[in-house]
């Protein structure tokens, strides 16, 4: 079945973009995911085709209508039921690896994109919306959050992947940093490849993987480790 992208925007010309290319660019071609990009202004009734207006309480920028975007939103939900409708914005719930894998295993996903200083609470309020966040930072508009989101998605869709094992043992699957990769020239600027890494030994080589997944991850995502911990200390496995 198709994994079916829909995107709410002001600027649909901005898909598929870099998802056009290299894996997801093929993947689209060969119908194992599909793009949808909506004009948000087709939703405007006003002959300006406004969709955004001044903040209530004043303050600098503009502020996307939530009866405009709420006439777009209710079109998505009535053609595409099954899908759940995200909206990108820095006060959303964390994208998480766990969360892509949650939303590459459904039926696709609707996005609603921000402009300006963001969306009138009340569309979250008042819709099944789940507002989702690529990070701690401030993007000028939901697309880029959105291409984000969408690549790490197909890259975990059936058949996208060259190996079908390849992503299992990546960053953030195991609650970890993955372990740094090394390859040809075995010598480069005095430093080598690993010893570990050139025994043949397997047991050896997950050893060392392993080793330095938790080191790596100490040193630059202690607050992996914490979570880590946590999980592990709940889980029945994890129970030691
Ligand atoms: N005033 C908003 C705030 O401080 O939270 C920021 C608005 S931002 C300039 C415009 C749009 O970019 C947002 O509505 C959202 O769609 C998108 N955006 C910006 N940063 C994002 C992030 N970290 N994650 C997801 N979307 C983001």
């Amino acid at each position: 079945m198709t994994w079916s992208a829909t995107i709410l925007t002001l600027y649909p010309e901005m898909f598929p973009g870099p998802l056009g290319h290299s894996l997801a660019g093929r993947a689209l071609g060969e119908g194992i995911w599909s793009l949808e990009a909506v004009q948000i202004r087709d939703f405007a009734t006003d002959k300006h085709r406004s969709v955004d207006d001044t903040p209530a309480g004043g303050g600098a920028g503009m502020v996307m209508r939530a009866d405009v975007l709420g006439r777009a939103v209710d079109d998505v939900l009535t053609r595409r039921p099954d899908a759940p409708l995200l909206a990108m914005t820095p006060r959303g719930r964390p994208l998480t690896q766990a969360f892509v894998r949650e939303l590459a295993a459904g039926p696709g996903a609707s996005i609603l994109c921000g402009r300006f200083e963001g969306i009138d609470e009340r569309l979250f309020e008042a819709r099944p919306i789940v507002p989702v966040s690529i990070g701690d930072y401030v993007l000028s508009g939901g697309e880029m959050a959105a291409l984000t989101l969408l690549d790490a998605c197909i890259r975990l869709l059936p058949g996208v992947m060259g190996a079908p094992l390849s992503g299992e043992e990546e960053s953030f699957e195991s609650g970890l940093l993955e372990y740094p990769h090394y390859t040809r020239p075995q010598e480069w600027e005095g430093r080598t490849v690993p010893e570990e890494l050139r025994s043949g030994n397997h047991a050896k080589i997950a050893a060392w993987r392993k080793a330095r997944a938790i080191e790596d991850t100490r040193l630059r995502r202690p607050d992996l480790i914490a979570r880590h911990g946590d999980a592990r200390r709940q889980s029945p496995s994890g129970a030691q």
